[in-house]
């Protein structure tokens, strides 16, 4: 089985760098004491593991592991674990620290981490992605706790890895320990709307910055890039809203249907096709470039990092970006984007209702209670509300993009809550 080596980020912007310039502006405009901008730029902690896994075929394959702490200001930290070949330090350390502004931008009260694998889990059989989630686990068993460290899915991983981490956990322990990771699957102490739920808050912010921009959500057209767990719940949630998708996309191909694309047929398609779109034959075949400056009205990111940058932000024809993805728009493009009159509801606030989903399922779990999905749901829908309200208040207030807005209001309450704590 072929390992895929971590592609170089060279003609891509450094996610961490792309991190810290939005928050060094942020810092500025919030006229943060340095002596708090310098606790909150670098991760409270780093480890990285190699993880030894025996193959089906006998050998052995040491693959590298990391999880990021990047602060435990608000309370324990929060974030997924990502199974990708493009996994490394630099991505998860960005990515950790996208995990603290998005827990303070819904004011959830959590910190911020993120953990990853360089691996490949697309070659991988079922019975060596288990062996590589117990390995893990196993090297992250002192990092990991309910009241300390809480991961749960991301890219390349979903609650059949979660039931590895949890049960490998609880093995350890000598008991259940269901709060050690969310996104569980529901018989073993998961949420019901976890699945759906960053898909759902994308599509609750979409119409929240539509409403402000008076886009009529029953005339509005809208592509989506990815059609993972997030983008696919956003085409259907935004579909049943009133918008035509007429465009979807994923890793090995894009469709295009100007009438809209049959998002039901294609999620169909999709699970029959082993996670594929490739061949979907409900709209035109185009190329994967175009998806994101196609003539609609909503543009949703919603695959991975640094899509949109320097070379194509000028071609985007959307009013409206709503950020699917951690990280789809690169620093440079911010500035293109924000001089076209383009609104963009960011990653930390348009994708937080997982890790809103992903709280309520811990205080369920702590509480050995379950709520209903109609509980979940209309709990979120709230969060991500009044959470896109104070960004959108902020960013009038201080004219400035919701992205920096959005750090603004993060940074504020994290420097806050530290004064508080203080330091030695
Ligand atoms: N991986 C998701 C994110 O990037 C969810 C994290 C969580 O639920 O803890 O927001």
């Amino acid at each position: 089985m072929a390992y895929i080596e971590p592609a170089p980020l060279l003609d891509k912007e450094n996610p961490f760098e792309a991190m810290m310039s939005r928050f060094r502006t942020a810092s500025q405009i919030l006229g943060l004491e340095e002596e708090v901008y310098n606790v909150l730029k670098n991760p409270a902690k780093q480890v990285i593991v190699s993880l030894p896994v025996t193959m089906d075929d006998g050998s052995i394959k040491v693959f590298e592991g990391y999880r990021v702490i990047h602060s435990t200001i608000l309370g324990p930290s929060k974030g997924g674990i990502r199974f990708d070949p493009h996994v490394n330090l630099d991505e998860v350390k960005a990515l950790a620290a996208w995990m603290t502004w998005k827990c303070a931008v819904v004011d959830i009260p959590y910190g911020g981490a993120k953990g990853g694998v360089a691996c490949n889990p697309r070659e991988m059989s079922a019975g060596e992605i288990e062996r590589l989630m117990r390995a893990y686990t196993q090297s992250m068993q002192d990092v990991f706790g309910p009241d300390q460290d809480i991961p749960a899915p991301d890219m390349g991983t979903g609650p059949r890895e979660m039931a590895w981490l949890m049960d490998q956990y609880s093995r350890n322990k000598g008991m259940t320990v269901a709060a050690v990771v969310t996104g569980k699957p529901i018989v073993l102490g998961g949420s019901l709307g976890r699945t759906e739920a960053t898909g759902r808050g994308v599509m609750v912010s979409a119409l929240a910055a539509m409403e402000k921009l008076k886009i009529n959500p029953y005339k509005a057209t809208c592509a989506v890039q990815g059609f993972g767990n997030v983008g696919s719940w956003a085409a259907r949630l935004l579909h049943e809203r009133g918008l035509k998708i007429q465009a979807i996309s994923d890793l090995a191909s894009a469709y295009y249907n100007e009438d809209g694309v049959d998002i039901e047929a294609a999620v169909k398609y999709r699970d029959s096709n082993k996670g594929s779109l490739d061949g979907f034959s409900g709209a035109e075949k185009i190329n994967g470039s175009e998806i994101l400056t196609l003539p609609v009205d909503v543009l949703v990111p919603a695959a991975t990092e640094d899509v949109i940058t320097g070379s194509n932000a000028g071609n985007i024809k959307a009013q409206l970006i709503v950020e699917g993805a951690n990280g789809p728009t690169s620093s440079k493009a911010d500035n293109i984007i924000f001089d076209k009159g383009i609104t963009v509801v960011p990653d930390i606030l348009a994708n937080a209702g997982g890790v809103t989903v992903s709280y309520f399922e811990w205080v369920q779990n702590r509480l050995g209670y379950k709520w209903t999905a109609e509980r979940v749901n209309r709990r979120s829908d709230r969060i991500m509300k009044d959470a896109f309200n104070n960004v959108f208040k902020t960013a009038t207030d201080y004219k400035v993009p919701l992205r920096i807005a959005a750090y603004m209001v993060a940074i504020d309450k994290v420097a806050k809550t530290y004064k508080f704590r203080g330091g030695y």
